[in-house]
């Protein structure tokens, strides 16, 4: 009985949020996206090297470190909505399609109380405290994420990465365009968050490069991740033309 229910759940979250499937589908690999929970893909930590070498500062590790990645290698980092402290980029693909999906996190906190938060507030910019990533406060469980009613629309999760599996985005683009040409866009692989503006939604019907004037107007690149920013406008292109197609 269980499995019938979860089926008929998959079937839906497929029909009616096939962004979220097909985010959820580039992710890892089958291993790890059965074992994988909701919860503990939205609050991954970055794949910063140095976030996970000891021997190296960083303000996300031990707060007041440095940041080596500012320095050094630096290819895989945020482009945009950084800080002097900290240029990781969030990891998850799903994250990027609860996003464009207007997702809302539940909570309880150890005292009982409960929180409704938008996946927008959920996650921290980076600013002078890169180790405090969400606004979860200490013993503050996820209990639920949920999903506004279907939206209709064509729904696109493009990620471009190194290899065609088991690697995380360079850039990604989730996207949902209505029949009028509206629509809603979010970026992965770009930012501390996944990346969507409501002045580059506004943009879409205007075309690609509309939108990503929006969205990276305050683009801050190194010149190993420059590269970036003409790998999203294109990625943005390429899925505005087959959504509309
Ligand atoms: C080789 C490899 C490749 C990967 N590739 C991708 C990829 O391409 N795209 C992608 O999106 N991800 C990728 N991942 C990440 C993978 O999806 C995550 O490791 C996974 O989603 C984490 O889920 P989990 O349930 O195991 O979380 P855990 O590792 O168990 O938890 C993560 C964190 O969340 C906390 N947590 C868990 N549940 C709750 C809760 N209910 N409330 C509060 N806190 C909670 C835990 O305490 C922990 O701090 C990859 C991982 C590996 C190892
Ligand atoms: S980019 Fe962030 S996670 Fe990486 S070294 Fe700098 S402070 Fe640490």
């Amino acid at each position: 009985l269980v499995r019938n229910t979860d089926l008929a759940a998959d079937e839906r979250v497929r029909r009616d949020y096939a962004v979220l499937s097909r985010a959820l589908l580039a992710g890892a690999s089958g291993q790890l996206r059965n074992r994988a929970t909701t919860a503990g893909n939205l609050l991954q930590r970055t794949r910063c090297p140095y976030f996970y070498d000891t021997h190296q500062p960083c303000n996300k590790r031990l707060p007041g470190s440095g940041c080596a990645a500012l320095e050094g290698f630096s290819r895989q980092h945020a482009v945009v909505g950084v800080s002097d402290a900290c240029i990781a980029t969030h990891p998850s693909d799903m994250a990027v399609a609860m996003r464009v999906l207007d997702a809302v996190v539940e909570t309880v906190k150890p005292d009982g109380s409960e929180r409704r938060i938008a996946l927008d507030d959920f996650y921290r910019a980076p600013g002078t405290t890169p180790h405090l990533e969400t606004v979860l406060t200490p013993g503050e469980l996820i209990v639920a994420v949920t999903l506004p009613p279907p939206s209709g629309g064509t729904h696109i999760y493009r990620k471009v990465r190194d290899r065609a599996s088991y690697a995380f985005a360079l850039v990604s683009v989730a996207a949902v365009i209505q029949p009028d040409g509206t629509g809603r866009v979010a970026l992965g692989g770009v930012a501390h968050k996944p990346w969507r503006l409501d002045t580059a939604d506004a943009q879409i019907p205007q075309g690609a490069q509309a939108v990503y004037d929006a969205l990276f107007a305050g683009a801050k690149p190194t010149p190993e991740n420059q590269f970036k920013l003409i790998l999203a406008k294109r990625t943005l292109a390429s899925v505005l033309t087959e959504a509309r197609a």
